[in-house]
This record gives structure tokens, sequence and C-alpha cells, in this order.
């Protein structure tokens, strides 16, 4: 039994050894997912900066127009002074083309604000560009590093796993198919010992003839009756159990 038992704890621990390094193999694609995901926020800011820059120049172009026929309206109103006959006529001609001009400087000033908006937005763009840049080389960073820690995990998956087969061969076919049945239904731990008479894996309690029964099993796998893993006693004489060989039948030999 000491045999199969240490055959199968061996198992168990390069099954937990591989994977605890696949789910080193397994965390990359999150942290890969979680870099792209600012790559994505910053290329958005850079798209909404150029889409705000471009309205921007729209709205300053559309008051740059505003402002030439405002300014060749100033010179067609100058030019009705010609055609005036009285001083009234005159004075409210001017009045008008003051109004006009007044007009144009606001709107130059428009202009002025706008061109500044459009500056500073660039600005903020190039800022954009450039944390979209550092997002992607942290991207690229990461998955450099994903790929050269991966290839390392999955030699080291392959060795471990030849050790694994080189254990397994040590076990018949139906001991292996319940160890994995049981190890794949609670949580990759399908042996475990029985301390103080209790199941290490689920707590429970174990009767004296269960305890019996795993001191004497020779080849047959004792399991616990509550959660199916695969018992074992761990040094039982240090233990305090009375693992004495049963007195010979002296008869037998009769
Ligand atoms: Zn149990």
């Amino acid at each position: 039994m000491t045999g199969l038992i240490d055959t199968l704890r061996k198992l168990q621990g390069l099954d937990g050894e591989i994977a605890k390094l696949r789910a080193e193999l397994d965390r990359w694609p999150a942290i890969i997912a979680e870099k792209r995901k600012d790559v994505d926020a910053a290329r958005r800011t850079v798209e909404a900066k150029a889409a705000e820059i471009k309205a921007a120049k729209v709205e300053v172009d559309g008051i740059e127009l505003m402002l030439k026929s405002g300014e060749a309206e100033v010179g067609k109103t100058k030019g009705n002074l010609l055609k005036i006959k009285t001083n009234k006529e005159y004075e409210a001609v001017l009045k008008e083309i003051e109004g006009i001009k007044a007009e144009n400087s606001a709107l130059e000033e428009k202009i002025i604000a706008g061109l500044d908006k459009v500056q500073s937005l660039e600005a903020a763009l190039k800022e954009a560009k450039a944390e979209q840049k550092r997002a992607e080389g942290e991207v690229a960073d990461v998955e450099k590093q994903a790929r050269a820690e991966c290839a390392e995990i999955e030699t080291e998956v392959g060795a471990v796993g030849k050790q694994r087969d080189e254990c397994a061969k040590g076990l018949s076919r139906d001991v292996l198919e319940v160890y994995d049945r049981v190890r794949i239904g609670r949580g990759g731990v399908a042996i475990v010992p029985v301390v103080d008479n209790v199941c290490q894996g689920c707590c429970m309690s174990l009767t004296m003839q269960e305890i019996n029964n795993l001191i004497v099993s020779e080849d047959t796998l004792i399991h616990c009756r509550s959660c199916q893993r695969i018992l074992f006693l761990e040094n039982p004489a240090e233990a305090g159990y009375d693992v004495t060989e049963p007195e010979e039948n002296p008869y037998e030999n009769l």
C-alpha cells in the first residue's frame, strides 16, 4: 500500500506543479487585455481631440467668411457716401459704417479666440498621441515579457509533464482513472492524509473501522465517505495507531 500511496502523492504533487504553471500562463491574457484598454482609451482621446480641432476650424472658417462679407459691406457702404446729398444722410451712413466695423472687430476677436482654441487643442492632440504611443509601447513590452515567460513556463510544463508520465507508469489504469476523477471533481486534490481520525480534505471524522481499514489495506484505495478523496495515514505508528501484524494463524499450515 505504501508504494501505491507514495506514487499517488508524488503524482498529485506533479499535477499541482503543472496546474500552478498553467495558472501562470493563464494570467497573461488578462494582463495584456488590461494594457490594451489603455491604448484604446488613448486612441479614443486622439480621435476626440482631432474631431474637436476639425469642428473648431470649421467654426473659424465660418467666422472668417462672415468677416469677409462684413469688410465687403464696409466698402460698399463707403461707396454709398459718394451718392449722398445731405449732411444728415451722410452722418447716418457713417454711423452705419461704424456699426459694421464694430461687428467686424467682434468677429476678428472671435477668430483670434477660435485660433487660440485650435492651438490649445492641437497641443492636447500632440499629448494624446504621445500617450497613445507610450501605451502601445507598454503593450509591446508586456507582450514581449509574456512571450519570454510563457516559453519558459511551457518548457517547465513539458519537463514536469514527463516526470508525471513516468510516475503514472507505476500505476494501473484503474487507479489512474479513480485518481483523475477525484482530482478533477475535488479541485485538484485527490489524495489527503487522515490526521487525528479526521479527513484533511473535508474535515469529516472517520470511524475506527475505517481507520483499521486504512492500516491494513494493501492494494485497495480507501475513500472518504464524504468527499470521496483517497485517504492515507501518515506514519501510522508515530500517530499512535496499532500497526502490529496480526498473529499468524497457527492452524494455517496444518
Ligand atoms: Zn473527506
